[in-house]
């Protein structure tokens, strides 16, 4: 074993076969950006001179008005949230009593409540929930207008096409945002997971988003703790006022000059690389373990689409034959090099996109030698 940094600390190195997964590391960075990051430390700078340089420069390639760097699409949304209140009660946050913060409600759709979502609740807020996460009454726009109060001090929206992670039951992202600007009202879109494609970047707040919020350490391979916040100028404003560096919750927030620059450079690479290409490259990783797995007894691989996240590219889906899902995936935790692959509906999914050429490889003979019986 190398006397690696992970090495001299006892900590096992995974191979990542399991897509953007923030638990376990959720995406590298290129050297470009590693060595964008390692350059911006070596110097001060005023931060609040390079947020405005960094922020203009990103809402310029993403074809916004307005873009915004969180330490992650979580926080961004806590920093939304404040936003939206601090402009219905028209008064800065930070003079808000906590009745005042207390008495505002973010509307979401019971369909799209997730774990993220305590980041809205953060500020103090109220949710006031709509509809249910099934088919029998799928609120329409009536309905969506007669839940908007003067209360509302946004409403929130999370982002994927049909058939990924969120249950059926939400009316369609065109309604929503039809309300949402009939009534004034800031659209909050979760769109964490949300690239690819790369046109999300610019799409969600063309079809009528405020703000939409991307994690800078999924598939834009920026650092861990970065996110993004692309939208409307006056929108963003409230989030700068309020945001690292002022005092206030904002300063529970902080953005290093390593993560603006860092974030800057991974976006500029993300928009520069080929996505058909990569879609091209990830169905040739699946068919390659698909193929190498043809006869296998201990498991049956088949291609699946989209991937967990719902993003538009291929994953294996490997159902065990012969032993539990948990008991497969815990082989490929022992095996050598340690392989991490989730787990879902009782299928065990090995998703190329964070896989390089050779680990690709890897997790092929991982399951070759189940059969062999040599893991
Ligand atoms: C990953 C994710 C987040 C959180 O993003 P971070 O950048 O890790 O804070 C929020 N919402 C959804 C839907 C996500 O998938």
């Amino acid at each position: 074993m190398s006397n690696d940094v992970y090495a001299r600390l006892g900590v096992t190195k995974l191979i990542n076969a399991a897509g953007t997964y923030t638990a376990i590391g959720g995406s590298r960075m290129s050297s470009q950006t590693l060595a964008a990051m390692a350059e911006a430390a070596e110097h001060y700078v005023n931060i609040r001179e390079l947020q405005s340089a960094v922020h203009q420069k990103i809402a310029e390639i993403t074809r916004n008005e307005a873009a915004y760097v969180s330490n992650g699409a979580a926080c961004g949304l806590a920093l939304c949230a404040a936003a939206a209140i601090s402009r219905l009660k028209q008064k800065s946050f930070e003079l808000l009593s906590r009745d005042e913060v207390e008495s505002c409600e973010i509307a979401i759709l019971r369909a799209h409540r997730n774990p993220y979502d305590w980041a809205l609740q953060f500020t103090g807020a109220t949710l006031n929930e709509i509809g249910y996460p099934n088919i029998i009454q799928i609120p329409d726009k009536a309905r969506l207008i007669e839940e908007i109060g003067p209360n509302t001090a946004a409403i929130y929206f999370a982002y994927g096409p049909a058939g990924g992670w969120l249950p059926d039951g939400a009316p369609s992202f065109e309604i929503v945002a039809q309300v949402a600007k009939e009534k004034g009202i800031p659209l909050i879109v979760d769109a964490a997971a949300q690239v690819p494609p790369k046109s999300n970047l610019w799409e969600i707040t063309r079809k009528g988003a405020t703000v939409a919020l991307f994690s800078g350490g999924k598939d834009l391979c920026g650092p861990q703790a970065s996110g993004l916040l692309v939208g409307e100028k006056d929108f963003l404003q409230s989030v700068t006022d309020i945001g690292f560096p002022n005092y206030g919750i904002g300063r529970l927030f902080k953005v290093g000059r390593e993560e603006l620059i860092g974030l800057l450079s991974a976006i500029e690479q993300y928009l520069a690389h080929d996505e058909d290409l990569r879609a091209t490259q990830a169905e040739a990783d699946v068919e390659r373990i698909c193929t190498g797995l043809r006869g296998s007894n201990i498991v049956q691989a088949s291609r699946a689409f989209p991937n967990e996240a719902s993003q538009p590219i291929a994953r294996i889906r490997l159902e065990p034959l012969t032993m539990s899902v948990d008991v497969l995936q815990k082989r490929l935790l022992e095996s050598e090099p340690s392989i991490f692959a989730g787990v879902e509906r009782g299928a065990l999914y090995v998703n190329p996109m964070t896989l390089s050429g050779d680990e690709v490889d890897i997790v092929l003979s991982a399951l070759q030698s189940l059969d062999s019986g040599t893991l």
